[in-house]
């Protein structure tokens, strides 16, 4: 997606260890407009899937994915990350390994908002190892659902969690692929299939 390639080129921020900032359109600060623009674009991409729930975890995926719901109008579910796991059944429990904060959160979605007659869209930010949209996907499984595909905003090409996801067979559809990016001089190469 050209604007939101361009947009991070002028605003994205290459840090030491492979992570990129964008938190003055995406991660702190969120750029509406920019957003439902990529609300329409995964809208465009969907098009023939008949989507019922739209699925993220929080906290960042939250906004995207409201903003994004609106063009399917349907409703978001936001995985939730927990210290304490109630073990009465009532949830679907996996657990995510944070990639920018190098710890593993249970998560947990409740069973009445997921069921085997959802076909469910993931939206993510990022995808990089492929942890949140795995565990995401396991929570889908659980729930007897099906799932229509994965939608991200910015994969690094540079980690392997879209290659071993779409190896399973998964449609993962990113609107900004990076390549490769230099912390040192900030360059930002972009993939185009
Ligand atoms: P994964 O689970 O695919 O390894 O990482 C995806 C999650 O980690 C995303 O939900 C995102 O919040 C975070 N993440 C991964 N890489 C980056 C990055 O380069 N920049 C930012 N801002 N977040 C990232």
């Amino acid at each position: 997606m050209e604007l939101l390639e361009q947009r991070i080129r002028k605003d994205g921020l290459v840090k030491e260890g492979n992570v990129l900032k964008v938190d003055s359109f995406l991660n702190h600060q969120i750029d509406i407009g920019l957003l439902n623009e990529i609300g329409k674009e995964f809208k465009r991409i969907f098009a023939g899937e008949k989507i019922t729930k739209i699925l993220t975890v929080e906290a960042s995926g939250i906004a995207i994915a409201a903003i994004v719901a609106q063009y399917f109008d349907v409703p978001v579910v936001f995985a939730k990350k927990t210290l304490t796991i109630n073990l009465d059944g009532s949830m679907y429990t996996t657990k995510i390994e944070s990639f920018t904060h190098k710890r593993t959160y249970d998560v947990i979605v409740s069973r009445k908002y997921l069921g085997p007659e959802d076909r469910v869209l993931v939206i993510d930010d990022f995808l990089a190892n492929g942890c949140a949209v795995t565990g995401l996907i396991d929570i889908i499984e659980e729930a007897g659902a099906s799932l229509a595909g994965v939608g991200i905003i910015i994969e690094k090409a540079t980690q392997d969690g879209g290659k071993r996801l779409r190896e399973r067979g998964v449609r993962v559809e990113s609107l900004a692929i990076i390549e490769d990016m230099d912390p040192v001089t900030g360059e930002i190469t972009f993939r185009h299939q």
